[in-house]
């Protein structure tokens, strides 16, 4: 498992706009352990990022860190993690609140970009899907089995490398409820409970933000959890199963 540290309050100028610091834990609520370099921070109207010390690359970063405080998420960045045979993530993340009053755990390693899409797809998916359930269902957690791992697909050694030794899969293994008994991810078809349309649901929304879906009843892999990562295919094609 890699080191983790807290890197918050290393973040250039253009990391301070508001929505940013409302979103990376830690900063600015006291509670973080700042390193000895720290400044510190004041929220407060974005300065202009400087181009002289960011690219094209930060500049998208900080876009996708603002969106993801937007959008209710707490996050911190954590040291780069590298694997061996091409493993590993340069800039990953520790997110521990994925949408408003929904946590995430355990700890993540995400990149950014897998971080946002699982924060839009609960927003537009997980979200009201628990609220439809009734009976005053609001979803407040989700648990995921894996982010990063080095390994080859499915576990197999001399498969191609999965998603997961990148970052950019999370595996989702249940959901917790205010209102509602947790929901295993499990194999449910033709049960004909809520829990199973609940589950068809996020299942199928989940194809709109991620380009892999795997989930029970696919394979053997995949019975008690869903898979979703964000694998880039010749004309955009997406494997949601
Ligand atoms: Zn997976």
């Amino acid at each position: 498992m890699a080191n983790r540290t807290r890197r918050s309050a290393g973040l250039g100028a253009a990391a301070l706009a508001a929505g940013l610091v409302a979103g990376m834990t830690g900063v600015g609520d006291g509670r973080a352990e700042e390193p000895p370099r720290a400044k510190p921070v004041r929220p407060g109207p974005a300065p202009e990022a400087s181009p002289a010390r960011g690219g094209a690359k930060d500049g998208a970063r900080t876009a996708c860190e603002r969106e993801l405080a937007r959008l209710g998420a707490r996050f911190e960045r954590i040291d780069p993690v590298i694997g061996e045979g091409g493993c590993g993530v340069s800039r990953p993340y520790n997110v521990r609140q994925i949408a408003h009053g929904v946590s995430l755990a355990p700890d993540t390693i995400l990149t950014c970009e897998a971080a946002l899409a699982t924060a839009r797809w609960v927003r537009d998916a997980v979200v009201p899907a628990a609220r439809a359930m009734g009976g005053g269902a609001r979803l407040s957690a989700i648990t995921h089995a894996t982010t990063y791992d080095c390994r080859g697909r499915n576990n197999q050694p001399d498969a191609k490398l999965s998603e997961h030794a990148k970052g950019t899969a999370i595996d989702i293994s249940g959901f917790g409820f205010v209102g509602h008994e947790p929901i295993a991810v499990m194999a449910r078809a033709g049960r004909g409970t809520i829990e199973e349309a609940f589950q068809r649901a996020v299942r199928a929304a989940a194809c709109l933000h991620f380009t892999t879906v795997i989930g029970p009843g696919a394979d053997a892999f995949h019975d008690d959890h869903l898979h979703l990562d964000l694998a880039r295919r010749s004309r955009g094609y997406r494997l949601c199963q």
